[in-house]
């Protein structure tokens, strides 16, 4: 597995494999089950596996939400290795973002809803490195997960508003036992906060939308941003919860989720 920092390696390491066909898989690290799930589907489907492990300050509101966003790269790469990447690009943020950076992709309607609201830009940097992994990368493929359906359909709209070459192939949610959907900030819960996301899961599986609102307003230690039919392709209940932590800082571990209503499950 070759280990790529800048985009010029990239390139030049791509350029005898464009000939087969090319998978990306966008991560941020901390990789688990849902991200590997990505992984497999990529290796099944493309002659050349590339998973970009960076965590894009642009799609961060809050230094602090930044800087508490769990980074391990030494068993990022070891469980990249292991599911048959061929190449790995981890980028310093100058690389992504050099002096005097001002270009951005905003996709403006479906960015400022629903998690838009709550996280004024996050879709902006969200399709911004996005677009820019794709151009450095030129996938044939790229793969995401229904986790973030809204991040989804924001990257299907940018793929059709600027007519680029990539097929967009969506994975379902992995969750564990307990129904929690898999997720990088997961990690930051304690035991009984974990007990109150499960909440999260447990209402969205209702399917419906004034039950999911019912049970979330009597959980505890849960905050509610907002729980959403949204008009996605397919349709899905989605909701945003911040568990309050007694450990953090800044006093709570923000979590998405959603549950499609109808059409393919993936
Ligand atoms: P992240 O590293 O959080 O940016 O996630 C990288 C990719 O993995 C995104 O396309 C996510 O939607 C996807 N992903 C994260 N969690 C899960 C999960 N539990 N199941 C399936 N895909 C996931």
């Amino acid at each position: 597995m070759k280990i790529c920092r800048t985009i010029a390696e990239v390139r030049a390491e791509l350029a005898p494999h464009r000939s087969g066909s090319i998978g990306l898989v966008p991560t941020m690290g901390a990789l688990h089950a849902g991200h590997l799930s990505l992984l497999r589907a990529a290796r099944a489907e493309c002659d050349t596996v590339v998973m970009s492990l960076f965590v894009n300050p642009a799609q961060f509101g809050e230094a602090r939400d930044l800087d508490s966003y769990p980074r391990d790269e030494e068993h990022d790469l070891a469980a990249a290795g292991e599911a048959g990447v061929d190449l790995v690009f981890a980028p310093s943020a100058e690389e992504m973002y050099p002096p005097g950076y001002q270009t951005w992709v905003e996709v403006t309607e479906l960015g400022s809803i629903l998690d838009g609201v709550f996280r004024p830009g996050h879709f902006r940097g969200v399709a911004t490195v996005v677009l820019k992994l794709f151009e450095i990368v030129r996938p044939d493929r790229a793969y995401f997960g229904q986790k973030d359906a809204q991040q989804v359909e924001v990257i299907r709209r940018m793929i059709h508003d600027l007519a680029l070459e990539v097929e967009l192939r969506v994975l379902p949610t992995v969750r564990d036992a307990d129904g929690l959907a898999l997720s990088s900030r997961n990690r930051l819960l304690s035991a009984p906060e974990r007990e109150h996301a499960g909440a999260l899961p447990r209402a969205l599986a209702t399917k419906d939308l004034h039950a999911a609102r019912a049970l979330l307003a009597q959980s505890d230690g849960l905050e509610v941003d907002y729980v959403e039919v949204a008009d996605f392709d397919p349709p899905v209940l989605a909701a945003a919860v911040r568990v309050r932590s007694t450990r953090l800082t800044h006093g709570f571990t923000r979590l998405i989720d959603n549950v499609v209503l109808e059409g393919d499950p993936t």
